[in-house]
């Protein structure tokens, strides 16, 4: 089925045929059912630009089946992409602390991932994510717990949510930033682009460059979706 990316684009790749030729050939065959169901239902939300994109999600997906994660965090949530994702990743007992401001995009999902069976995997938090952060870490028992932390909401806050973070994911676990190429700005001069972009790309550039010089992990930034930084905490 040629279904096209929900999200409208084509990534960073440099045409649309090659976007198109790695989704069909290898992310589309393997990707389940019900995250299709989830991208359809997308495709009809007026911001359907923000939701995973399923090559990146099929990475992801990977990365948590490469350490066995079983205890992740997620920073936005949206509709629920890269959240369903997960919970059909983890195993049955796995648990997935989902935190976004809005409860209405999330409820929009919610009947898929219930359909798949997973939502006990989830305990979904309603807030702006540094205070639930902050919540989280008063807990010891939750410090050095998480294996797996996806993080895209809030680019602007990214170096924030990073340092309680490392407080949260274990060593030898992974933290995933998304949208780290912003739109491919981080690369161009400013004036070329445009001033809605402007705020993110600064501090994604700014983000970029600290996590270069971060030895509390070890990265790769990964061109696929708007770019992905992989982090592994050392
Ligand atoms: N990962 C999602 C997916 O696969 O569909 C996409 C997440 S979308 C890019 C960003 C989400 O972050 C939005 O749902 C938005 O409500 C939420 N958000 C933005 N700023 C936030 C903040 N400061 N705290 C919590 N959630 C926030
Ligand atoms: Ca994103």
């Amino acid at each position: 089925m040629a279904l096209s990316n929900s999200n409208g684009s084509k990534g960073l790749l440099q045409s649309r045929e090659l976007f198109e030729y790695v989704l069909e050939t290898s992310v589309y065959p393997r990707e389940p059912e019900l995250l299709k169901e989830i991208r359809v239902i997308t495709a009809n939300h007026p911001q359907s630009l923000m939701s995973t994109s399923p090559d990146a999600g099929q990475l992801i997906a990977l990365l948590q089946k490469l350490i066995n994660a079983k205890k992740t965090i997620e920073i936005g949530v949206f509709t629920g992409y890269s959240l369903l994702l997960t919970a059909l990743t983890i195993p049955q007992d796995g648990k997935i602390t989902a935190i976004d401001m809005n409860k209405d995009t999330y409820e929009m999902g919610l009947p898929v991932i219930k359909k798949a069976e997973v939502e006990h995997k989830i305990n979904f938090i309603q807030s702006q994510a540094l205070s639930a952060l902050d919540e989280l870490l008063k807990d010891d028992a939750n410090r050095g717990s998480f294996d797996f932390a996806f993080v895209d909401a809030d680019k602007v806050n990214y170096q924030k949510y990073h340092e309680v973070l490392l407080q949260l994911v274990k060593v030898g676990g992974i933290i995933v930033y998304d949208n780290t190429l912003w739109l491919g700005t981080v690369a161009m001069p400013e004036e070329f682009v445009k001033e809605e972009l402007k705020p993110t790309r600064f501090y994604s550039i700014e983000f970029n460059k600290f996590l270069a010089n971060d030895d509390r992990v070890q990265i790769s930034q990964v061109p696929l979706g708007d770019g992905i930084t992989i982090c592994w905490r050392l």
